[in-house]
């Protein structure tokens, strides 16, 4: 169970006997040898003295953006995967300066054979770093809806892409209702600097306006009732979560889920592994552009209004969930599916979403 990925190859062989070129000494401590080369930086440390950067960054990241007030019970949407275990494993050493309180929230979305072995991984974090833990599962919370069985209402196309579209809108909406379950003031979820550029990039390519226009900074106030949500690792690169991953020995599942991921988010991520290796710091360049956007007042979406049966902020009657779930409930998944597809993808209302996201810049 406790797999990992691939070390990036910015990190050097140690204790190989005879490796052509001994690592360097650690530019921080000058004492250990290096373990790895900082992607962006170049910089050669240790793996403590890297591990103690990142923390520090990741604290800065939360003090300078004001994302967690002193004295704030923090969700923290757990997956067993390597973005959210790195994510409590920080934010856990920065508590006592924070003067923060941690309860991890894990969604059980109903995936046979893929999240049982995942949720193991946060049970087995949970108890190893004595944070509480509360699980929420799409069935209890949706009607006995699970994912699978949402996926085989859909028109009989089995694991198709779209579920991974209608996955994320419910997990969303399961995390904000256990997050409330445990009394939390805020959600944290562990999105990295490269998951971060392939949605700016995914809006840009959309000409997305209103996605644009609520995706910058670092998180979103809780409009509409909704808790505060941030997100402390939005300019640690993946490279480097995974590093700390490694160097701090955290064991995390990661395995692919076996509905395969939204298409077009595929597209976005090689584009961006091909900018990234023409100039390292495209990933952080583009999260940065996201946050300087400013939309011209014509290009700006409408003030969404509040969903006529939850109340979370929705641009239709119904928010994305409900209509979902409305759809499902009624029988008519192919046609909730597929209404629901374009509303998913083209969530701003017709008319305006039809604005380029570059005609709309005045500002970057
Ligand atoms: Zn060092
Ligand atoms: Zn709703």
């Amino acid at each position: 169970m406790a797999l990992r990925a691939a070390l990036p190859d910015v990190a050097f062989c140690t204790g190989e006997a005879n490796s052509a070129m001994p690592a360097p000494t650690c530019a921080s401590c000058h004492t250990a040898r290096a373990n790895l080369r900082r992607p962006r930086s170049g910089q050669a440390l240790c793996g403590t003295c890297f591990c103690n950067a990142f923390e520090a960054e990741v604290l800065h990241t939360v003090l300078a953006g004001r994302l967690l007030p002193r004295g704030a019970v923090v969700a923290v949407g757990a997956s067993g995967g390597k973005d959210s275990t790195v994510l409590a494993h920080v934010l856990r050493a920065l508590a006592p300066q924070l003067d923060i309180s941690l309860h991890l929230v894990a969604v059980d979305e109903g995936i046979g054979g893929y999240r049982d072995a995942a949720l193991a991984a946060v049970r087995h974090q949970a108890a190893r770093w004595e944070l509480p833990l509360t699980v929420v599962a799409y069935e209890d919370l949706f009607g006995g809806w699970t994912m699978d069985a949402v996926a085989r209402s859909t028109a009989g196309s089995g694991r198709s892409r779209s579920c991974c579209t209608f996955c994320g809108v419910l997990r969303r909406r399961a995390l904000e209702e256990g997050a409330r379950l445990v009394g939390a003031t805020h959600i944290v979820t562990g999105h990295n600097a490269d998951d971060m550029a392939e949605t700016v990039l995914m809006n840009f390519l959309r000409g997305d306006a209103g996605r644009l226009a609520r995706g910058g900074g670092l998180g979103s106030p809780g409009e509409g009732g909704a808790l505060p949500r941030c997100r402390p690792l939005q300019l640690a690169s993946q490279k480097e979560v995974v590093l700390y991953a490694h160097f701090r020995r955290l064991h995390y599942f990661s395995e692919e889920c076996v509905y395969a991921p939204e298409a077009f988010r595929g597209h976005a991520r090689d584009l961006l592994k091909r900018l990234e290796a023409a100039r390292p710091s495209a990933v952080l360049d583009l999260v940065h552009s996201a946050e300087r956007l400013a939309l011209a007042p014509t290009a700006r979406p409408p003030r969404p209004g509040a969903c006529s049966r939850c109340g979370a902020l929705a641009s239709r009657a119904l928010c994305q969930a409900c209509a979902l779930l409305d759809g499902l409930n009624r029988g008519l998944p192919r046609l909730a599916i597929g209404k629901g597809r374009r509303e998913l993808e083209e969530e701003a209302p017709r008319g305006r979403r039809s604005v380029p996201a570059a005609d709309a810049l005045t500002a970057f």
